[in-house]
């Protein structure tokens, strides 16, 4: 090695014609498939299963092959390694998980981890150093089907979940996830949060309709949507279906029917990042001849923007407020109380990394937009932590948590690529990719 001083990423494209191989990504998402493979074309490798293990022993052979170093943590979190020039930096990371939803598909979390695994395959093939070392990271229970709390890996990581507690959980059956870490030889001695990123950046199907319907091919998430999580209680009272008149009656469903079609025209007004969801009804008594006393639903709102979400959460109690107040008359009385749950506020990802996206996809000449992830990740827990963006690609119909979930190979290539791009701007070549070629 000649050259000492870092090069840009983008010249040693140019140079060397660096890209990942699109088709050994590709087979390789495939190989990882068959493990728990389902009927319909799906996966179930449910976090910490003997699928699961199988899916990380095949995983983390093919990170050592590519000359990577595993460590492993107290909550099973897979660290793998490739030397820099500097190891005293902190290393520039990605990653994603590779546990699924029971009838999950093939691309969530694992085309994050397998796109991190091939850009570390073709560094190796082409020799390039990097000034920082690099690190692929497999989380564990990111999904949260087995195990509550979601994104429980790298929330402990993040230290918004304590150890004991994420260790202490149990499934359906009464088994543990130190339990279930112990059988699966993934309950590893380095202590949780023990190092830091310089950098971490996770490429993810996109799981919703936008860049596909705009035939965009790379999102630069600029952030995670907050949100703000109510249950809405309506409270009437039950009576005879037949005997009772309808001036008489204090039917809970009519005044909740009422107010969650106010409620859902309350994001109208702050699109595009507006969301509003109702997605959870329970009536009382749920029965065919029976005037419902209460029915009890869920409302989920999200944003971007820390006041519009405060703005629609006080608009959301001046519509139960104005319902409430609908029904004073006696005969006709019904109340409506709102109660909160659950507040995450909103994540936005660092702007010096999302550029490097941007100006990844620029130079590669893909069409790529700004957006939001609406849904969780592993990379809005490190985000409390350390720079984070992440790079999404488009997926088929926007469907995801579903088997027949679908991704173009184009599609992952040309993510890959970016991410190759965008960790090597952020890590430093080092290598002359002259001399690295011959
Ligand atoms: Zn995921």
């Amino acid at each position: 090695m000649s050259t000492t001083s870092p090069q840009s990423p983008h010249h040693v494209l140019e140079t060397l014609d660096l890209r990942v191989d699109g088709q050994r990504l590709w087979e390789a998402l495939m190989t990882l498939a068959k493990i728990g493979a389902t009927p319909k074309g799906g996966n179930c490798r449910l976090a910490l299963t003997e699928e699961d293990r199988a899916g990380r022993e095949l995983v983390t052979g093919w990170l050592e092959a590519a000359g990577l170093t595993l460590r492993v943590d107290q909550i099973g979190n897979i660290f793998a390694r490739r030397a820099g020039r500097n190891n005293a930096l902190p290393p520039i990371a990605t990653g994603s998980h590779i546990d699924t939803q029971p009838t999950g598909g093939k691309f969530d979390g694992c085309y994050g981890v397998l796109a991190g695994l091939e850009v570390m395959r073709v560094l190796q093939e082409r020799g390039i150093e990097t000034e920082a070392p690099l690190e692929v990271v497999i989380w564990t229970n990111e999904e949260g089907s087995r195990f509550v709390p979601v994104m429980m890996g790298s929330g402990v990581h993040a230290g918004l979940i304590p150890l004991e507690k994420a260790l202490a959980a149990t499934d359906r059956d009464g088994d543990s996830v130190a339990a279930s870490l112990e059988r699966t030889g993934y309950a590893g001695d380095v202590p949780v949060g023990s190092h830091e990123f310089g950098a971490y950046f996770e490429a993810h199907i996109e799981q919703g309709p936008v860049l596909e319907q705009e035939a965009i091919t790379i999102g630069a998430v600029t952030g995670s949507l907050g949100l703000h999580w109510f249950d809405v209680v309506v409270s009437g009272q039950e009576a005879h279906a037949g005997p009772t008149p309808m001036p008489y009656r204090r039917d809970a469903l009519k005044t909740a029917c009422a107010l969650v079609s106010d409620i859902l025209t309350l994001a109208d007004d702050y699109q595009p990042n507006g969301r509003v969801t109702c997605g959870e009804f329970n009536v009382h008594p749920n029965s065919r001849n029976v005037i419902p006393g209460q029915v009890r639903f869920s409302v989920d709102l999200r944003h971007l923007e820390p006041p519009v979400l405060a703005e629609m959460h006080a608009r959301l109690k001046a519509l139960c407020l104005k319902h409430h107040a609908a029904n004073q008359s006696d005969k006709q009385r019904v109340e409506v109380e709102l109660i909160e749950v659950q507040h995450i506020p909103p994540t936005p990802f660092a702007p010096a990394l999302i550029e490097m996206v941007r100006s990844a996809s620029r130079h590669l000449g893909l069409s790529f937009r700004d957006m939001e992830t609406g849904a969780g990740h592993d990379a809005v827990q490190i985000a409390g932590i350390n720079p984070v963006a992440m790079i999404f690609v488009p997926c088929e119909d926007g469907i995801s948590h579903n088997e027949s979930e679908n991704a173009e190979p184009e599609d992952l290539e040309d993510g890959a690529n970016v991410l190759l791009l965008a960790m090597l701007e952020r890590a430093g070549v080092v290598a002359n990719p002259q001399e690295a070629a011959q």
